[in-house]
């Protein structure tokens, strides 16, 4: 069972992020595949990012996204710079097997792999591609000091790109094949407002020339056909995103530009247990917070969907683990004499079997009830079978684990939690011979009484 893991999230970006800190506060014990090299997204190619709730004077792209990785990393998600190369997401267990040749199982899967840039698809823009071609401005723009560049594009994009660019050029000539912006206003009215940004309406390219750098482009009118060609030493191509779905077409349902289809509000896809969030699925806003909901928004799902789903091929795993329960059932009928009139203190897991944190914390319990069942009991009271006991206690939350000593509540704890964190709560209970704790506070786990 331990070889399966709940939730591996594929993608780094404002989403997997996201999902990443969600599921692992869940204690789904999640692992994300952050990408060999493009850890943290397209914001990483960005500077400023001004528009993110809760920085009031902005904040830095890549600051941003170092810090949704280490606040993913500090609820304990596993952080892996590698790519996914090969997923089987057809069964109940999905298989993914990353860029070093490791495979990775798992029960359900995050798709968070945002979208790549499209390229114009001109030979000699891929042959020139970085002696003068560039698809990001803000890596490349310092390149291109006191010249004269043109921006390919007429959406957010090419505008905020070619803005960007004219800190450095000279001059930057936004071309367009139609007769006006698809940008936001505010941002069209902000380029157009700029005396170093021309706009060339109702042209494409159709050639980019230079031997071994950009010298020049080949430009053709969308209105008459006529063809000119005009001198430039860059081009910055900013005609938006492809997904980046290749990996998933013929498993996962795709529309026909190859975005990932979900249902309705959902990130469920139509394979059972896979969910997909951020720019993958979303044509319309594609903004670092949008993708980080969504992110949100799978992990819950994917939460949910883990609590309620039988896994027929680790049912046998289960059956094992289940027959060596060291923790008991108690009901509304034993709850007197299995809690109540205990002669050690007795802890009761109030719980429920959709609720993703109860299971989560169940095997903690189970290991902790082997460890110290001498010194603690623990039993396990179903809420949804047993609601009149939950209901006396003033059960509102589950998790709750409540120690009763000599028929009395004696300690609450409420949520799941770690298991060093569990036994630093109940170490009054366990005392004496099993658990020691070191200078910062974690407990040091000896099977030996204290000397
Ligand atoms: C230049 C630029 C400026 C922007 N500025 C802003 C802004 O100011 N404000 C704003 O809200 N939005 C901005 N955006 C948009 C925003 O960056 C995106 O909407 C957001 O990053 C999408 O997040 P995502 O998590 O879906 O995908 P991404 O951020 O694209 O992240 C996807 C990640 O998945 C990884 N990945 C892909 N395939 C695999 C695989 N097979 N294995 C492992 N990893 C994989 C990628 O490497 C990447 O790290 C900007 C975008 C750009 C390009």
């Amino acid at each position: 069972m331990s070889d399966v893991r709940n939730v591996v999230i594929v993608g780094s970006g404002p989403a997997g992020y996201t999902a990443a800190i969600y599921a692992a506060r869940a204690q789904l014990d999640p692992v994300i595949y952050e990408g060999s090299v493009t850890a943290g997204g397209a914001l990483m190619n960005t500077t400023e990012v001004e528009n993110f709730p809760g920085f009031t004077d902005g904040v830095m792209g890549p600051d941003l996204m170092d810090s949704m990785r280490k606040q993913a990393k500090r609820f304990g998600a596993e952080l892996i710079t590698d790519d996914i190369v090969e997923m089987d997401l057809t069964g109940d267990i999905k298989v993914l097997k990353d860029g070093s040749g490791n495979t990775v199982k798992a029960k359900s899967v995050i798709l968070a792999t945002g979208s790549a840039y499209r390229e114009i698809g001109l030979a000699n823009e891929k042959r020139l591609s970085g002696h003068g071609v560039s698809w990001c401005a803000t890596c490349d723009g310092f390149f291109f000091r006191g010249q004269t560049i043109a921006v390919v594009g007429g959406g957010d994009s090419a505008v905020e790109e070619a803005t960007f660019l004219t800190r450095f050029a000279e001059k930057v000539v936004l071309i367009h094949r139609r007769d006006s912006l698809r940008a936001s206003k505010i941002m069209a009215d902000r380029a157009k407002a700029n005396p170093k940004i021309e706009f060339m309406w109702n042209t494409e390219v159709i050639d980019v020339l230079g031997a071994d750098k950009v010298e020049a482009l080949k430009l053709r009118s969308t209105v008459d056909g006529t063809e000119s060609e005009r001198a430039f030493t860059g081009l910055f191509v900013a005609i938006g995103h492809i997904p980046r779905s290749e990996l998933i077409i013929g498993q996962i349902d795709l529309d026909n530009e190859g975005y990932v289809i979900c249902e309705g509000r959902s990130t469920r896809t139509n394979q059972k247990g896979v969910f997909a969030c951020g720019d993958l699925v979303d044509h319309t806003y594609r903004q670092a917070i949008t993708a980080a909901g969504s992110g949100c928004a799978a992990a819950l799902d994917a939460e949910k969907f883990l609590a309620h789903q039988v896994f027929p091929d680790l049912i046998n795993t289960d059956k094992k683990r289940s027959t060596t329960m060291a923790t008991s059932k108690v009901t509304t009928a034993t709850f007197d004499a299995e809690v109540l009139k205990s002669s050690t203190p007795v802890l009761v897991d109030f719980w429920a079997e959709w609720c993703g944190p109860c299971r989560a914390v169940g095997p903690i319990l189970e290991e902790i009830s082997d460890e110290y069942g001498s010194k603690l009991k623990i039993v396990k009271l179903n809420t949804d079978e047993e609601s009149a006991i939950a209901i006396k206690y003033g059960i509102t939350s589950i998790p709750s684990m409540y120690v009763f000593v000599n028929g009395e509540v004696v300690t609450q704890i409420v949520g799941a939690k770690p298991k060093p964190a569990l036994l630093k709560d109940l170490a009054s209970f366990l005392a004496q011979s099993y658990v020691r704790f070191n200078r910062v506070g974690d407990p040091l786990i000896s099977t030996s009484p204290w000397p």
